[in-house]
């Protein structure tokens, strides 16, 4: 019997905490496979090309959208993000499990293509609290925390679409949750 892979989707509001889950999830789970991502933002400080994100110009972008290269993409803040669809296709015909780290739109768009896809949301324990997060993070000025403050509003309204919702309130909690999670499938 041929075993079929998974595509397991994870989405939340920036600050909620979802890249520590998700880097907590690989290590506890060697066989998942985290697709990488290709964007046209630039590079943060560590970031490599073909590790954290396929940094690529909006030309590059768009010639991988026009030749249908992307499984799912969207703006977000002024970039392009996208999935590449080959290495996600692969992985899955072979039988792994895949994850997707992306934004609301993307998810969307993986729901109506791929009909057993796993959606996985994580919330914060309120606004107020992934407030505190961003602040906290100390990386944004005003007007970009009132910007990812609106976006999150608008992700959190969407959590009903998801399969499965998590809280992030206690991190190790939801870590253990998530990996269960994630097993089982
Ligand atoms: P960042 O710039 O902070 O790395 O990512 C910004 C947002 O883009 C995050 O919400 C992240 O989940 C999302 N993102 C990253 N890669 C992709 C992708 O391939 N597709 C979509 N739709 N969103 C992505």
């Amino acid at each position: 019997m041929t075993k079929t892979g998974k595509l397991i989707v994870l989405t939340g509001p920036s600050g909620v905490g979802k890249g520590t889950l998700l880097q907590q999830l690989l290590q506890a789970c060697p066989d998942l496979y985290l697709a990488v991502s290709a964007t046209t933002r630039s590079p943060r400080e560590g970031e490599v090309d073909g590790k954290h994100y396929y940094f690529l110009t909006k030309d590059q972008f768009q010639t991988r959208i026009d030749q249908n290269q992307l499984l799912e993409w969207a703006e977000y803040a002024g970039n392009f993000y996208g999935t590449l669809r080959a290495p996600v296709m692969r992985e899955i015909t072979q039988g792994k499990k895949v994850i997707l780290e992306i934004e609301l739109v993307g998810a969307r768009q993986i729901r109506d293509q791929v009909a057993d896809a796993f959606q996985i949301f994580v919330s914060p324990p309120s606004v107020a609290d992934l407030e505190a997060r961003i602040r906290g993070r100390g990386q944004d000025s005003e007007e970009a925390i009132a910007r990812r403050l609106d976006q999150a509003k608008v992700e959190l309204a969407a959590a009903d679409e998801f399969d499965f919702q998590l809280v992030n309130d206690d991190l190790d909690a939801a870590f253990q949750t998530l990996k269960s999670k994630v097993l089982s499938l």
